[in-house]
């Protein structure tokens, strides 16, 4: 009989977060193992983040083609996409991508269980699809979240997930997508530029509940003007299989005609059955892990980092969570990662780049709240003859002149906004924001010049 092995760290989930507590603290010397029930790289690279920005790279040629013509280009035979080349191609790159994060930890010397783990007793993991166990004086739980569907709903199993939503064998002709958060708002807008009707359903007035209204209501008109078809303060009330496709009900008593509902209505933390119960975990209202700012849970020898957690979901936190572990327990170098002023974008056609508080977050906050904004056609409209503006805006504290947020919707958005964050962390002023020489011709150069404090109109 072979001995179960023991390592200093276990770490269940090899995602963004997982992988990188686990290359870090092998890196210390630790003696470290990772499960994974799926497939390594996580949430952000298999089936998030990345494919999705492939898909929204794919969707915004439409555009492209469309603007040639005003710059004097003529595109031959009418552009025709092809769903199955795209797929292909995307969960090639996935695959490689998958590659280099299995070669990550074999290189720093961690062990790959490639089963569920299960917490048996404090320190004591089963590893189900192996047979196997392990021993590990720290546990680390990087389990991220799934999708959260409402199974009260009739029919609701005829609804995918953004989990299924890459692997669909056909371009659906007509998809109606259910949330009004980032992946409702971003599928929506791929489907739309690859060519599908898009029908939105959302239960609220407004888009992307958080951010700053301006953004919000600017990318709802956007998004209309393309095709995207809103249904606002609707709900999904039942989905029904017919001959040619599915008809979907709402509250509104309203029924839709489509090929594929896609619902989008939030995520779940990850900790069902694998005994954080017998570990002596303490679990939130919705399943996530409480942890304090060092990610440790209830139980000393037990952390957590990432979505799992739900506290900033997103990969980047993530990651910088994973790091902040790692180079305290098993580095000597204790350090926390700051969640505040964390740039995020919404990868919708146009695109949001945000960071900092919105407008109405700060006027919340702050006494007396100054406001600069603009919108304006982007050079490249003009010629192209798209009818489209983009917005800058930025919320700054009248008492200290410090710019408290930063929003912008149009090309490149993201872009854009990770450099303002950088300044925005350092505590860049208005003043400093503008002694800042504009790049010429640029759209980032609106956020230099803007000089007159907007004023909301008389009613
Ligand atoms: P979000 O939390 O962003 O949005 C959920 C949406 O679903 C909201 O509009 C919410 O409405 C609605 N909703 C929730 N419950 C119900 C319900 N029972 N019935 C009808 N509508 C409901 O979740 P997502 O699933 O879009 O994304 C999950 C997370 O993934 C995000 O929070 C984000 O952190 C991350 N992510 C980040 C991306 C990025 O950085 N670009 C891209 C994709 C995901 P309401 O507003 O009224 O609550």
């Amino acid at each position: 009989m072979t001995a179960t092995p023991e390592f200093d760290l276990f770490v269940i989930g090899a995602g963004s977060g997982g992988v990188r507590a686990a290359r870090i603290a092998a890196s210390y010397g630790a003696k470290v193992a990772i499960a994974e029930e799926y497939r390594v790289g996580g949430t952000c690279v298999i089936r998030g983040c990345v494919p999705k920005k492939l898909m929204v790279y794919a969707s915004r040629f439409r555009d492209e083609f469309e603007d040639a013509s005003g710059f004097g280009w003529t595109l031959g035979a009418v552009p025709t996409f092809d769903w199955a080349t795209l797929i292909a191609n995307k969960d090639r790159e996935i695959a490689r991508l998958e590659g280099l994060y299995r070669a990550t930890l074999s290189r720093n010397g961690v062990t790959l269980y490639e089963s569920r783990a299960i917490l048996e007793a404090p320190g004591r993991i089963a590893l189900p699809a192996t047979g196997e166990c392990a021993q590990a004086k720290t546990i680390l739980v990087a389990t991220g979240a799934r999708p959260a569907l409402d199974k009260t709903i009739p029919g609701i199993e005829h609804a995918i997930t953004s989990n299924e939503v890459f692997h669909l064998p056909k371009q659906p002709g007509r998809i109606v997508i259910v949330g009004g958060g980032y992946i409702a708002v971003e599928f929506a807008c791929v489907f739309n530029g690859l060519g599908s009707a898009v029908t939105l359903v959302h239960r609220g007035d407004k888009l992307l509940r958080g951010f700053d209204d301006d953004l919000r209501d600017d990318l709802a008109v956007d998004m209309q003007k393309r095709g995207v078809e809103l249904k606002l303060n609707a709900k999904l009330s039942g989905i029904a299989k017919t001959a040619d496709g599915l008809t979907v009900t709402l509250t509104t008593g309203e029924t839709l005609r489509c090929d594929t509902v896609m619902c989008a209505t939030g995520r779940l933390p990850n900790t069902h059955g694998i005994g954080l119960e017998a570990a002596g975990v303490t679990l939130g209202a919705n399943g996530r892990v409480v942890v304090d700012a060092q990610s440790c849970s209830s139980s000393p020898s037990v952390y957590a980092v990432g979505d799992v957690t739900d506290r900033v979901n997103l990969t980047p936190v993530a990651i910088r969570e994973g790091h902040a572990f790692a180079d305290s327990v098993y580095g000597s170098k204790p350090w926390v990662t700051d969640h505040e002023m964390i740039p995020s974008a919404v990868f919708s056609t146009p695109e949001i780049g945000t960071v900092g508080l919105s407008e109405q977050q700060a006027h919340a906050q702050y006494p007396q709240v100054d406001v600069y904004k603009t919108r304006f056609r982007p050079m490249k409209a003009v010629l192209a003859g798209r009818d489209e503006r983009m917005l800058m805006k930025l919320v700054v504290d009248a008492a200290t002149d410090r710019v408290l947020g930063c929003h912008v919707l149009g090309a490149d958005a993201a872009e854009i906004v990770q450099m303002a964050a950088i300044a925005m962390r350092m505590g860049a002023t208005k003043a400093e924001f503008d002694g800042t020489m504009a790049l010429h011709p640029s759209a980032a150069e609106e956020l230099v010049t803007l000089r007159d404090k907007w004023v909301a109109p008389r009613a």
